[in-house]
């Protein structure tokens, strides 16, 4: 291994879709990038020009700025860069280290068939031919050694050899002149100085072919690591039917990015026991040679308790932004003060929240328009004799001078006491008629966040007569 400055990159191909073990494949070479002091580059690989519309490449920076992985340069477009892949070709045409192949389709279908027979790899006739036909169609390929091994020493999965006779003559150019993929990847690789090529496993005999185009190419080899996938909590690979696969929906089901980082993070690699950290431990302590190589699963209990430390730990503006997202997405309308209301009863209801989405129901109960509809459930408690009550805790709440929550909750206590009943006696009611059929928190918290004015209007709302 030399000793360049280290520059990983994530290389993804423009899908529609960001799959979390991108996202996961991005963390590790960003966090290995912050370990060295080296930088982390994104190289946008959008050679299929069906799929790489705008809008998905849009989905991968959405998603990458979203994750807060931000790259230390510019994004490369892979696409734009044929003209360096195929100069790449003609300088391994010219020391003979690449060959044009003019084999028909109709000779390689016979070549093809003669290989399998004979348990070999296809050899084009023209790998020792040096004539040249200016007027047919050809590829070109790589005059791959016939004999001894390619040895990748993956930081991951440790040695993998590949016997160089069952490797073929890489095809790097098409017929249309176009470059194939792992040529495009070994000459952006180089190009961009990338030292690290740490991306996921279904690339691991991508390396071996790599590997011969960079000594072809008489370029340095990166340092290889394989990640092992991202499977489901049963252990099979990620599907549909486990839920969320995409960064967006992440997203979108209110996991948090920090949160996201933190367990992504854990997918495959840990510091001891030590289930939270931040960007700046993570980036201290993260090793690609300490990723294991066996597949890690999803888990969404832990990811859940990961994401409820990030959001109590939130900053409460943010946190009320989010929630207002996810509030507009439900079409709840918001009045003129509901963010201050939010940002008062966020941090009471946030404490057992699993995600934003949870916030969001946890403060329905301060958004509802008066009066607020009352479940039959309810309707039936408000017997004489609780309604009598209701409207003598009404008047002691009302003389109330402080509206907090220890002072809420004396103050319940001292009335319980006074009537001679226990909370229990009022409480099912009192809640019902502040929030209706919302889930709200414990009684002084649920009328904290109401607010005094609010509070005594909904107590005032369920007791008066019925018109
Ligand atoms: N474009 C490839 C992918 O999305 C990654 C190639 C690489 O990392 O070398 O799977």
């Amino acid at each position: 291994m030399s000793d360049r400055p280290v520059v990983t990159r994530i290389a993804p191909s423009p899908t529609g879709a960001m799959h979390i073990g991108t996202a996961r494949t991005a963390l590790f070479n960003w966090l290995y990038a912050r370990h060295t002091g080296g930088k982390f580059l994104l190289r946008i690989e959008d050679t299929d020009r069906e799929r790489s519309t705008p809008e998905a490449v849009k989905v991968i920076f959405d998603g990458m700025a979203w994750l807060g992985l931000e790259a230390d340069a510019e994004p490369v477009f892979q696409f734009a860069r044929a003209d360096r892949h195929r100069a790449a070709v003609e300088q391994l045409l010219a020391t003979g280290r690449a060959y044009r192949d003019y084999m028909t389709v109709d000779e390689l279908t016979i070549e093809r068939e003669r290989a399998r027979e004979e348990g070999r790899v296809v050899r084009s006739p023209w790998r020792d031919n040096t004539s040249n036909d200016p007027d047919a169609p050809f590829v070109v390929r790589l005059k791959s050694p016939l004999e001894g091994e390619t040895l990748i020493e993956d930081q991951v999965k440790g040695s993998v050899r590949f016997l160089n006779k069952d490797l073929d003559d890489l095809i790097l150019l098409r017929t249309d002149g176009s470059p194939t993929y792992n040529l495009a990847v070994v000459v952006d690789d180089h190009e961009m100085g990338v030292t690290h090529v740490i991306r996921g496993d279904d690339h691991l005999n991508n390396a071996a072919r790599q590997t011969l185009i960079y000594q072809a190419m008489d370029w340095e080899v990166p340092v290889w690591a394989h990640l092992p996938l991202i499977h489901g909590p049963d252990g099979a690979k990620l599907s549909k039917r486990h839920g969320a696969q995409a960064v967006s929906e992440f997203d979108d089901m209110g996991y948090l990015p920090e949160a996201m980082r933190n367990y992504l993070a854990r997918l495959g690699w840990g510091h001891g026991d030590d289930e939270l950290f931040d960007d700046t431990q993570a980036a201290s302590w993260f090793d690609i040679t300490d990723v294991v190589s066996a597949p890690a699963r999803l888990d969404w209990a832990k990811l859940n308790h990961i994401n409820n430390h990030y959001i109590r730990l939130a900053e409460m503006p943010r946190l009320a932004g989010l929630v207002t997202r996810v509030l507009k997405s439900r079409d709840v309308s918001l009045h003129d003060g509901a963010e201050a209301l939010l940002e008062r009863t966020l941090p009471v209801v946030r404490d057992g929240a699993k995600t934003t989405l949870d916030l969001a129901d946890g403060v329905m109960f301060v958004l509802q328009a008066r009066p607020v509809t009352l479940p039959d459930k309810i309707l039936g408690l408000l017997t004489e004799e609780t309604r009598g009550r209701l409207s003598r805790l009404a008047d002691h709440l009302s003389g109330l001078e402080t509206w907090e929550i220890a002072s809420l909750e004396a103050a319940i206590r001292s009335f319980a006491e006074s009537e001679g009943v226990g909370i229990g006696k009022f409480g099912q009611a009192l809640r019902g008629v502040l929030a209706g059929a919302a889930s709200a928190p414990d009684l002084a918290g649920a009328l904290f966040c109401l607010g005094k004015p609010e509070s005594l209007a909904r107590l005032d709302d369920a007791l008066s007569p019925a018109v």
